[in-house]
């Protein structure tokens, strides 16, 4: 059986502040990301998925907790490997003509997306994702929801649940939506286009 794991991040948890606090990261990262991890372990031996790529899983596992787990793992390693303490705030090359053909801008991508993020009922994710024409769109999910089970490969996404800000920012989740950007790197969203 494969066996998954938490991914290490290329910055320091103390490093995206004030963004995004050590405490943040130590329960987002240390503690929720890693029980999807050890839960998705858990509940693989016995479900046909076990040699599977956690991308596979996502596609494959019917609803309920292997799916939930499989796609949190996903969803979240996504989530942070898109941060970075240094991060390249404008988009060049093949993606920014994308950019500017589906969205007119990269400040007008971002005002959408913030949008998509403020007005998600609940707990959820909002994608900046693309088809497999390439053409790019926007996508809301709720809970554990991936477009990888649409057939969409995800860019960028932002997490809006609560573990996600309210240590840094209480119950203020535009706040949170204002920051991100600040440490959004569009190189690490590059590589993914
Ligand atoms: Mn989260």
């Amino acid at each position: 059986m494969k066996t998954h794991e938490l991914p290490k991040l290329p910055f320091a948890l103390e490093a995206l502040a004030p963004t995004m606090s050590k405490e943040t990261l130590e329960y987002h990262y240390g503690k929720h990301h890693q029980a999807y991890v050890t839960n998705l372990n858990n509940l693989l031996p016995g479900t046909g998925l076990e040699d599977a790529d956690l991308e596979q899983i996502v596609v494959k596992a019917p609803a309920g907790g292997l799916f939930n787990n499989a796609a949190q793992v996903y969803n979240h390693t996504l989530f942070f490997l898109s941060l970075s303490p240094a991060p390249k705030k404008e988009v060049s090359g093949s993606l920014a003509d994308a950019i500017k053909r589906d969205f007119g801008s990269l400040d007008a991508l971002k005002e959408q997306m913030t949008k998509a993020a403020t007005t998600l009922f609940g707990s959820g994710w909002v994608w900046l994702v693309k088809d497999k024409a390439g053409k790019l769109s926007l996508a809301s999910t709720s809970n554990a929801g991936c477009p990888l089970v649409d057939g969409l490969t995800p860019l960028l996404n932002i997490d809006v649940w609560e573990h996600a800000y309210y240590i840094d920012y209480r119950n203020r989740r535009p706040d949170f939506l204002a920051a991100i950007w600040n440490i959004i790197d569009w190189s690490a969203v590059e590589s993914r286009f």
